[in-house]
């Protein structure tokens, strides 16, 4: 398994942020996600820096889904990056967590009426419309309210990028954004230009997540310096910005390409800086909207093994207590992770065994016939890189209490989310009158 940022072998116990596992799991219990708070910072740091240029400003926007808490928004707000959200949920966490609501981007492919109030009320820096209707909805809501919204439109930009390729499709039929090659999206943007409750900043793309093809960035880098010009013309505006979305993979296991944030980031830069010289554009600002890459290998999931079963069949199970319900990845779509004996690192013996949670489901397995050290019951198995999309998609199936989160950092661990206890199950279950 290999190591990332804080992580340490202490005489066979593994130390993250120098606290060790053996102590996290003491204090806190198991399941357990353990976050390194300097990986994270690390990470935002490395953006600031290498995403950055003479000539345009640029701003780093951390996409919450990945890994949303308070603390997260605090981490969010000392390195100066943004944050977007998807849905009133999301929004309402990041205004309980006190920071400057003009931070704030709003995204998604059908926000409710509720939701754009929501977002004119809480006066957050801007709307990512997505599509026709939304104009009028939003429209609708700052003429009502008596206010002026900064909006951007999602345009599909025909990359099509799945993890290691990149494809340019014909088919434009995403369920986000509105084609490049609608006819009406001229009409659109004129509809925005022209309303005077919306100032219009600009286009915005997002091509995919996890993905490796570094070329297929720096070419939807060409389709939305083109196509951001071509609309300046046919309209005879300025538009100031430009934002290219996240999606930028991460390390889960070997068979991933590494993509390395500072070298990757001055490449964007560079192309950036080449095809605004080359097509005459002159833009203000740039954005880019990194999630995974930032929490994805800060995060490890800590549980404890409770048996070891090896079956007829020939597979052996180790049966941890968690699973699909902290990391549905591996049975969504077939995600793969590295893991450890992590309270004995200096375990010499190996087995190809199977980690499987306690959900009544077959699917329901973290790791799939992978050699791992041997383990025994009571050991402590630790998964990495589940920082991202790891809690932001855990839920409660077969009544399991959501794990707790803590930060941790030169030798000292923060709860920042508590563990979910039985009350917590029930407190929105009613009786019946019989
Ligand atoms: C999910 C998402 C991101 C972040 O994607 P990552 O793969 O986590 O970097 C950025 N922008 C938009 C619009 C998204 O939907």
């Amino acid at each position: 398994m290999r190591f990332f940022g804080t992580m340490r072998d202490n005489n066979g116990v593994l130390s993250i942020g120098e606290v060790k596992v053996t102590e996290l799991a003491k204090k806190y219990g198991t399941p357990l996600y353990i976050m390194d708070q300097e990986l994270i910072e690390e990470n935002m740091k490395k953006y600031k820096n290498s995403f950055k240029s003479k000539n345009f400003k640029t701003q780093i926007v951390y996409a919450s889904k990945a890994f949303l808490s308070k603390a997260m928004c605090q981490l969010v707000e000392k390195y100066d990056i943004d944050i977007d959200a998807v849905s009133a949920g999301e929004l309402y966490t990041i205004k309980a967590s006190g920071i400057d609501m003009k931070k704030v981007h709003m995204h998604g492919n059908n926000k409710s009426i509720e939701e754009l109030e929501m977002c004119v009320e809480y006066g957050i820096g801007s709307i990512i419309i997505d599509n026709e209707l939304e104009i009028e909805n939003l429209s609708k809501v700052c003429a009502k309210n008596n206010k002026k919204m900064k909006v951007m439109l999602r345009i599909n930009i025909g990359i099509d990028a799945h993890t290691h390729e990149y494809i340019k499709t014909s088919k434009h039929s995403s369920k986000f954004g509105e084609s490049i090659f609608d006819k009406r999206l001229v009409e659109m943007v004129k509809r925005i230009v022209e309303d005077k409750n919306m100032e219009f900043l600009g286009f915005h793309c997002h091509i995919g997540s996890q993905i490796f093809d570094t070329q297929a960035f720096h070419e939807g880098i060409k389709v939305m310096v083109v196509e951001t010009k071509k609309m300046e013309e046919k309209l005879g505006i300025k538009i100031p910005e430009i934002n290219l979305g996240g999606g930028f993979g991460v390390y889960y296991t070997a068979e991933d390409v590494e993509i390395d944030i500072e070298s990757f980031m001055k490449s964007m830069i560079e192309v950036l800086e080449k095809n605004l010289h080359k097509y005459d554009l002159d833009v203000e600002r740039v954005s880019i909207e990194p999630g995974r890459s930032i929490v994805g290998n800060a995060g490890s999931t800590l549980y404890t093994v409770g048996g070891i079963k090896q079956t007829y069949g020939g597979t052996k199970y180790i049966f941890i207590d968690g699973g699909m319900t902290d990391n549905i990845r591996p049975a969504l779509y077939q995600a793969q992770y590295e893991a450890t004996i992590a309270n004995r690192l200096n375990e010499k013996d190996k087995e190809i065994v199977t980690v499987a949670g306690k959900c009544c489901e077959s699917g329901d397995l973290i790791i799939k016939n992978k050699e791992l050290p041997k383990g025994k019951v009571g050991d402590l198995l630790l998964v990495t890189t589940t920082g991202a999309y790891g809690y932001s998609m855990a839920s409660n199936y077969n009544k399991l209490t959501r794990p707790a989160v803590v930060f941790v950092k030169n030798g000292k661990a923060s709860l920042v989310i508590k563990r979910e206890t039985f009350e917590d199950l029930i407190k929105n279950d009613l009786l019946i009158e019989l």
